[in-house]
């Protein structure tokens, strides 16, 4: 026998869960973000004990037909894609089919899903293929995944204490609900709802509803465009701040991105105006064509490489600039919110 052989499916699914996967939270963004992509009005997230015993996410999109339901749980299989030329434009938040087969190889997983007719349930054990029936549901997808980690004892060693572990999620989930005030979201832990957004589209109804409205009212809207790309969103005034860039979310073309250029691009609009060691709030939209951003750099799609990042930069931080220069003229601009 050869001494080199290709590995069995349900090992490179937990190769690549190791990637993808790193915590509870990773979970919550994997299936949240499934069920933005299949065009869900209303997400609902119930999570226990910080997710190591159960995440729910049930949506009410577009569904999986039943001939299609399995083919969801093998890797790279995906409904996003499919030639080269769509890698380099993707419009969607998946595209690389990793999320479900990952999840599935490393938990006890069930998804009930269903186009409008019939419906299909599915049920994987630690990537083993346990049931594929008929099932009662609605239109539209519910992913249960329960005992996360439970075949995997270093990664569930690494994980930090539950409390981190929820707040890991919760931020999953705010910038989720940022990212699409059209979506009404609800999120529960242990049974206590921590955040409704009502999916009226409406940004600082989701920002009042996470940060709390005495914040919002000192939140203004940022508007811009340059030759590369166009601004919209909100940014706390100067005496609004934080002790972290935690607050600052950036979107691209719809998906959240970390980037260290970007942050500081916002934090410099606000020019001599912060305080040492504090940061400002703000939620910053860019769209720009999907042709100049690469988001295949990392199984997570958090960082992407940016061919105009300079040009960003400049726009995120002159509209900023400006808009701040104003609001010391019109001070009660908000006052009617
Ligand atoms: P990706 O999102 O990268 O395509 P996933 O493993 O996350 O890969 O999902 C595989 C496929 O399963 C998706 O391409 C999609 O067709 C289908 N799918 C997963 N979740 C949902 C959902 N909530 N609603 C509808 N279809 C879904
Ligand atoms: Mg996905």
């Amino acid at each position: 026998m050869s001494k080199i052989q290709e590995l069995p499916t349900v090992l490179t699914n937990q190769i690549t869960a190791g990637e993808v996967i790193e915590r509870p939270a990773s979970v919550v963004k994997e299936l949240v973000e499934n069920a933005i992509d299949a065009h869900s009005t209303e997400i609902d997230i119930n999570v226990e004990e910080a997710g190591l015993k159960r995440i729910q996410i049930i949506d009410d999109g577009d569904g999986i037909p039943d001939g299609d339901a399995e083919m969801a749980f093998k890797r790279h299989a995906t409904s996003k894609i499919a030639t080269p030329d769509d890698l380099l434009r993707v419009h969607s938040l998946g595209f690389r089919g990793e999320a479900l087969p990952s999840i599935a190889s490393i938990s006890d997983t069930v998804l009930t899903t269903s186009t409008g007719d019939s419906g299909t349930l599915i049920h994987i054990t630690g990537g083993d293929l346990v049931a594929h029936k008929p099932a009662q549901a609605r239109r539209g997808t519910s992913v249960t995944v329960k005992d996360l980690f439970f075949n995997v004892p270093a990664r569930k060693k690494y994980l930090k204490s539950a409390s981190t572990e929820l707040a890991r999620i919760t931020d999953i989930v705010n910038r989720e609900a940022l990212s699409h005030p059209e979506i009404s979201f609800s999120f529960t832990h242990n049974g206590r709802e921590l955040l409704h957004t009502t999916g009226r589209g409406d940004l600082l109804q989701v920002i009042s509803a996470i940060y709390g409205v005495q914040t919002a009212k000192k939140m203004v809207a940022v508007t811009g465009q340059n030759e590369v790309a166009t601004l919209s969103g909100f940014v706390s005034l100067p005496e609004v701040t934080r002790a972290s860039r935690g607050y600052i979310s950036v979107l691209l073309n719809g998906r959240f991105v970390r980037n260290q250029q970007l942050n500081k691009a916002i934090i410099a609009g606000y020019g001599s105006k912060l305080m040492v060691g504090r940061y400002p709030i703000g939620i910053l939209n860019l769209e720009m064509d999907p042709a100049l951003v690469d988001v295949n750099v990392h199984p997570t799609k958090q960082e992407v490489r940016i061919s105009q990042e300079p040009e960003l930069s400049k726009l995120l931080t002159s509209s900023i600039f400006d808009r701040l220069a104003t609001e010391n003229l019109i001070p009660d601009a908000l006052a009617g919110f």
